[in-house]
Formats: structure tokens, C-alpha cells, sequence
């Protein structure tokens, strides 16, 4: 079988001490020991390809980083309410990679915080509260974030102030007019704050709409509604923590294949390869502002340790050129689904930007209807061939493939063989 008894053994006692909160991927659990690069062995020695995770981003195990880590903890490691000069170069060279108008970066231990800490300057300097999501995002953990996040799973209700609007879903809108449609839920969700006496404070969104279902195309997608976001005085704030960090492989950031400006932008997974890390991004003018009503103090935020692993993930990036591999290596990987979807109609759309590319599911090719029961079955099956990826939106029809920045041709070609073989074996 795919467990072992140490394997039961192991799962009983995590049960008992992790409960229902801790679920664990597929229906036979991996029970993992070791990884490196873009591999994941368990614990008899079965080796993995790993096409899902994007926060070993410079690879599983890297050594540089780890390396990076160690030298700052066996040297000092404590807050930043003192000068040291890591923090400053890093922030520099950090902000370098964004448009000149966004000067200013606050660290975090999570995406949950930024995008928390996002939301409460953009309340405050828009003096309004209403914030618009799409309508399966998932923004983060804290309070503010799980009534913000209607894919949090929770049967609570969202926040009041939350307006939910339909992302742009080009395969069954029709690329020409996804824009449009976006731009138009927007303006409604607008009006409707307006009318509810809440005014618009910001935009909350996810540039690739992860969750959603992954919706990339065309380029400029977002920017009509982007600039209605900002006309009614509200502020945009771009959800990085999955897209961003040269993963979309055109830019550092997923928000760039738009052309329309942000105001605020939030990452976390990717940044520090696994050491926890968030931050916000945003103008000056904002996090001044913010500064003169506020106090913000983030005890573990940009401490030494955490900035120098950050460090060494921009290092690798640059060095190792793992943008325009995401560009290389997720092309052959959009060619190699599109051929499939031509052999295979259960394909009914593959898309994607870089190393992050949707392959949806569908029952039927002419009605387009979502098939999230045999993308669980493609999921739990690559599995047991040895590949990991994961399932989502609202349906969980959407195979996520979203892998390492490190992913290589040789790691591609494997992923269409064994997803080949799957297909072939459930399609018969
Ligand atoms: N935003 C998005 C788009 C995410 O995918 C996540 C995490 N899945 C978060 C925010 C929250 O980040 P964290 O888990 O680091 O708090």
C-alpha cells in the first residue's frame, strides 16, 4: 500500500495531538523526511517531483540560504529597534525591484499581516472602510483577513464591509471581453459601498487569482478596473504572495502584466525560501501618514535572520537568472498542457504566466462544466506516480501547477509524461 504501518502509526498520533485543524494533501497522506532542489523523498525513500510549492522558490534545502541564516544566528539575531546595516541594504536592493513609487517596505511574518496591516493604512488614509475581493479569494489568518477571504472555509460571515466580485474568467467570457466584465463587477461593487454609506478604501486582490481558479489573460487584464478602484478613491493593493518573486517570469512582480498602477503591494510565501517572512510595500506619503496616527512594532518583522535568507534568495534569483527560467521552463510547460488538451478533452483551458499555470477540468468541452471530482482523482493519481500538485477553485477544478523557480526542462518533460499516463489511465 501507499502507508505503511509506521506511516498509521505516525498519522494516529498526529491526530491526536493536531486534531481536524491540520488537514493533510490526498487521500494517502506523503509522509516526507527530505528534500532538495525540486525533489521531496519520503519516508521509503520514494522520490517526488515537486510541481506545487512556491515557497522553497530557490529550491528545497538551499544551501546558500541556510547558510545565510546560520552565519546571522551565530552572530546576532534580534529586533529592529536597533541600527544595523542588513536591514537597510536589504530594503534597498528589495525596492529596487519595484516601480519608483513604491519607496517604502514594512516587514512582517506572514502574508496574513501585510495584507492586514494593507488594509487597516488604506482604511485610514481613504477614511472609508468598504474593500473589494473576488469572489473565492483568500487573503489570510488574522480577523480582518478571514472576513475578507470567502475561501477561508468558514460558515461565519464575512466581513460587512466586503464586496465580492466575479474574477475575470477569460476561457468562458471570452478573451475580449474579460477586462470589461472585471472592470463592470468592480464599478458595482463601488457603487454599491457608496450607497451603503462605506465608501471604497481598496482593492484587495491577487493579480493571478490563485484561488479563483488562476486567470491570467490577456496582459492588462486588470487595469480598467484598476483605474476605477483608483478614480473613486480607493487604493489598490496587489496581493503578491503567490505570483510575485519573478514567478510569472516577465517581472519580479505579477501585478507588472498590468500596466495600470498600485498603490500597495503585499508578499510573504516566497521571500526568504521558507524562513517566515511578509512584507508591505507602498509610498511613502502612506506609511508616513500612517506613522503620525500609529505605532507599529512587529516583534520577529524583518529581524536579522529573516533578512539575511532574504538576501540570499535575491542572490540566487539574480544570479541563477530564475526569472527568465520561470519564462523558459514555464512556456514548455503551457505548450506541452496545450498539446495534451488537444489529445485529452477533459482539458477544457490551460493557462498560465511563468511557473504559474491553471490546467482546468471540465465534464463537458461545449458547456464548460467544472469537473472538480476527476481533478481531485488527476491530483491523488499524480500522486501516486510520484508528482505533487494540488486543485483549486470554487469547484477545486483547476490543477495548480506552481512549481520551485528552480523547475528545469528535465523536471518539465517528467511532469508531461507522468500527467500524460494519468490522463491516459483515467480516460479509459
Ligand atoms: N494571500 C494569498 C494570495 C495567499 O495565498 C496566502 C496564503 N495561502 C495568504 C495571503 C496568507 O499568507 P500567510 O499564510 O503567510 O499568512
Amino acid at each position: 500500500g501507499l502507508l505503511d504501518e509506521t506511516d498509521r502509526v505516525l498519522l494516529e498520533k498526529r491526530r491526536k495531538v493536531l486534531g481536524d485543524l491540520y488537514p493533510l494533501f490526498y487521500d494517502h497522506p506523503v509522509h516526507i523526511v527530505r528534500a532538495e532542489g525540486s525533489r521531496i523523498y519520503d519516508a521509503q525513500g520514494r522520490e517526488y517531483l515537486d510541481v506545487y510549492n512556491n515557497v522553497p522558490s530557490v529550491g528545497h534545502a538551499n544551501r546558500r540560504v541556510a547558510e545565510a541564516v546560520f552565519a546571522q544566528m551565530t552572530t546576532m539575531n534580534t529586533h529592529t529597534r536597533y541600527l544595523q546595516d542588513g536591514i537597510v541594504q536589504y530594503s534597498q536592493r528589495f525596492l529596487g525591484t519595484f516601480p519608483g513609487h513604491l519607496d517604502h517596505v514594512i516587514y512582517t511574518n506572514s502574508g496574513s499581516e501585510a495584507n492586514d496591516l494593507g488594509i487597516r493604512i488604506a482604511q485610514g488614509a481613504a477614511r472609508r472602510t468598504g474593500v473589494i475581493v473576488t469572489r473565492n479569494a483568500y487573503h489570510g489568518t488574522t480577523q480582518l483577513m478571514s472576513g475578507l477571504s470567502p475561501e477561508n472555509g468558514s460558515k461565519m460571515p464575512l466581513s460587512p464591509f466586503v464586496r465580492l466580485v466575479d474574477p475575470p474568467d477569460a476561457y468562458r467570457l471570452g478573451a475580449e471581453n474579460a477586462a470589461a466584465a472585471f472592470a463592470a463587477e468592480v464599478e458595482r461593487a463601488i457603487w454599491d459601498l457608496k450607497r451603503y454609506g462605506m465608501g471604497t478604501a481598496a482593492l484587495l486582490i491577487d493579480s493571478i487569482m490563485s484561488t479563483d481558479g488562476i486567470f491570467t489573460d490577456p496582459a492588462g487584464l486588470l487595469d480598467p478596473a484598476f483605474r476605477a478602484v483608483r478614480e473613486a478613491g480607493g487604493f489598490v493593493i496587489a496581493d503578491e504572495v503567490q505570483p510575485g518573486m519573478g514567478r510569472t517570469g516577465e517581472h519580479m512582480w505579477g501585478f507588472q502584466r498590468h500596466t495600470a498602477e498600485v498603490d500597495m503591494v503585499t508578499g510573504g510565501k516566497p521571500l526568504a525560501n521558507g524562513m517566515p517572512m511578509g512584507c508591505l510595500v507602498l509610498g511613502s506619503h502612506l506609511s508616513n501618514a500612517f506613522a503620525s496616527e500609529n505605532r507599529y512594532f512587529n516583534t520577529f518583522g524583518g529581524n536579522p535572520a529573516t533578512i539575511a535568507a532574504a538576501d540570499a534568495v535575491l542572490s540566487e534569483i539574480e544570479d541563477r537568472d530564475l526569472v527568465a527560467n520561470a519564462a523558459r521552463v514555464g512556456g514548455q510547460l503551457l505548450d506541452g498542457l496545450r498539446a495534451l488538451a488537444q489529445k485529452f478533452p477533459v482539458i477544457g483551458d490551460v493557462r498560465g504566466a511563468g511557473l504559474f499555470v491553471g490546467v482546468e477540468i471540465v465534464a463537458d468541452s461545449v458547456t464548460k462544466e467544472p469537473d472538480g471530482e476527476l481533478a481531485h482523482l488527476l491530483v491523488n493519481s499524480l500522486r501516486e506516480e510520484g508528482v505533487l500538485i494540488s486543485a483549486v477553485g470554487p469547484w477545486g477544478q483547476v490543477l495548480k501547477v506552481r512549481p520551485p523557480l528552480v523547475f528545469t526542462d528535465t523536471d518539465a518533460a517528467a511532469f508531461l509524461r507522468v500527467f500524460e499516463d494519468v490522463l491516459q489511465s483515467v480516460s479509459e
